[in-house]
């Protein structure tokens, strides 16, 4: 049997520790550590129903799975006694494999997460770890790295979408001394835990990311610049560059080829506009982490005015299957202009809260409703954010809606970096606005006013009509200043912080309107 206990941050925070060390001495006692293997695992997607243990019996090809949910330690001392010890599998605390929560996902980032023991190497390079590094040193020259990556149609996992290949391209043409790597980890959006998860779950497919990004655009530097408050995903992240260079799969002359790449860790003290990118070079540069205006774009004149590559860790954990697999394989996969799989936060209303990837393309309605179970306490669907404090929220008639970068900006949100928040009829509108204006107003870095004073007086306005003292003027007031911050601030920080506001107006006035008839 190999026995895995998820101890991602979900599972963690609902004792996964106990469970793994309840399992283990059980497994002690009966005198099976030979025959049982039992390891922590990172994020299995179920939040919601943690602790999550697997159970697989048989050789790797065939065996056979049984997932446990909420287990706690009495649970999983009856895991080890009846199954691991007797053989008869529990028939509660079971999930259900074609549960559409399982059933409808397609995992390329997380498809290694959750089954490999992330600070196992071994564990990690049995389930394909820079295999595809391998290849492309040894079989491939950089030009052909990037044709695939170009040929995936892969496009920035950030946010923003920029199509991957050709920011890979514009780098490996700028002329400089040195170029450099960035994997920019500083996930930020309120709601958001795709990268943490895929760090403290994959961390040598972020890393083999890297090292392929760095041979595609000839750089020998990369740098991961990771949140302080993710301190799991740090300290695997650490352990596994010290794993991967002891092999030299990360280091100097990678898998005997001439190929030479380093990654170090920076760690962000916790200000949001960090993860805007020309602020977050400043910080890896030990510099107060500050937007300046581009240009020059980091693909020219960026991490201590050298050519750099910055892409997101979900961006960059694509890279690997690409490689491995094909530019054409994936491209095969979503829509016409959003190709391959996007991992999204599911939380909220939403029963199934968690980690999960489907196809680009599935529409809002399977992703809440099918995959993520619907909303509980039969209350009735009232909106879904995406994009954090940058986006928008969509209203149940787009419920339809495929999910891809173009559809989710027709309806005034973006598909942001996959925090996906789900609101039910009991939620305000003005409420969530006012909710993400603060979170922009506490985060604005005061650099330019637009943003610094901007942000307070939005965030006031929109106080005073919750507060049911607003006026109709109100209204007109915020969409000006929407424009005035949208055209006038230097970074993404204030040209999308009103974002919420402008959908919320747009798709929920009747709300506005209710708080103001209130004064009335
Ligand atoms: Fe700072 Fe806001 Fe200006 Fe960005 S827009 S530089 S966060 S004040």
């Amino acid at each position: 049997h190999r026995v895995s206990v998820c101890c991602g941050s979900g599972c963690h925070s609902m004792g996964a520790e106990q469970v793994l060390a309840t399992l283990k001495g059980e497994v002690g006692a009966a005198g099976l550590t030979r025959e049982v293997q039992v390891h922590a695992s990172g994020c299995r997607g179920l939040c919601a129903a943690g602790t999550l243990v697997e159970v697989e019996s048989g050789p790797a090809d065939g065996a056979e799975r049984h997932l446990y949910v909420g287990v706690d330690p009495e649970v999983a001392v009856r895991i080890a006694r009846e199954h691991l010890v007797d053989g008869r599998p529990l028939s509660e605390h079971h999930a259900d494999p074609s549960d559409p929560f399982f059933a409808r996902q397609q995992r390329i980032v997380l498809e290694s997460a959750g089954r490999i023991d992330p600070e196992d190497l071994e564990s990690c390079l049995a389930a394909g770890a820079y295999a595809a590094l391998e290849k492309a040193v040894s079989e491939m020259t950089p030009a052909e790295v990037l044709a695939e990556v170009t040929a995936s149609g892969l496009r920035g996992r950030g946010g923003a979408g920029y199509p991957t290949g050709l920011k890979w391209s514009t780098v490996a043409k700028a002329a400089g001394d040195r170029k450099y790597v960035i994997c920019n980890g500083d996930e930020g959006d309120p709601g958001a835990f795709m990268d943490r998860s895929v760090l403290d779950g994959d961390p040598h497919r972020v890393l083999e990311g890297m090292a392929l990004a760095g041979y595609a655009v000839g750089a020998e530097q990369g740098y991961v610049y990771v949140r302080a408050e993710y301190p799991l995903a740090v300290k695997r992240l650490k352990i596994a560059i010290k794993q991967a260079e002891r092999l030299q799969l990360l280091g100097n002359r990678i898998f005997d080829s001439g190929f030479n790449f380093r990654v170090d860790i920076r760690i962000g003290a916790g200000a949001f506009v960090c993860g805007e990118e020309t602020a977050l070079m400043a910080s890896v540069e030990g510099k107060r982490g500050s937007p300046r205006p581009r240009p020059p774009w980091p693909a020219q004149r960026g991490l201590f005015g050298q050519p750099t590559l910055i892409n997101n860790v979900e961006t960059l954990a694509n890279v690997p299957a690409i490689v491995r697999r094909g530019g054409a394989w994936f491209a095969g996969i979503g829509t016409a202009k959003s190709k391959g799989t996007k991992v999204f936060a599911l939380a909220g209303k939403v029963r199934h809260t968690g980690l999960i990837e489907v196809p680009m393309g599935t529409t809002l309605r399977e992703i809440i409703f099918e995959v993520g179970g619907g909303i509980p306490g039969g209350r009735a669907f009232k909106a879904a954010q995406t994009g954090g404090p940058s986006g928008g929220c969509i209203p149940a008639s787009h419920l339809d809606l495929p999910v891809d970068y173009e559809s989710l900006a027709a309806v005034g949100s973006i598909m942001g970096s996959g925090g996906l928040i789900v609101m039910d009829e009991t939620s305000c509108m003005v409420d969530v606005a006012r909710y993400f204006m603060g979170f922009c107003r506490e985060e604005s870095c005061g650099k330019c006013i637009p943003c610094r004073a901007g942000t307070v007086q939005m965030h006031e306005l929109l106080g005073k009509i919750a507060a049911g003292r607003g006026e109709l003027d109100d209204l007109g007031r915020l969409e000006e200043l929407a424009d005035l911050l949208g055209a006038a601030s230097l970074c993404g920080l204030g040209q999308t912080a009103p974002n919420p506001v402008l959908s919320t107006l747009r798709h929920f006035k009747d709300e506005y309107l209710a708080h103001i008839e209130e004064r009335r």
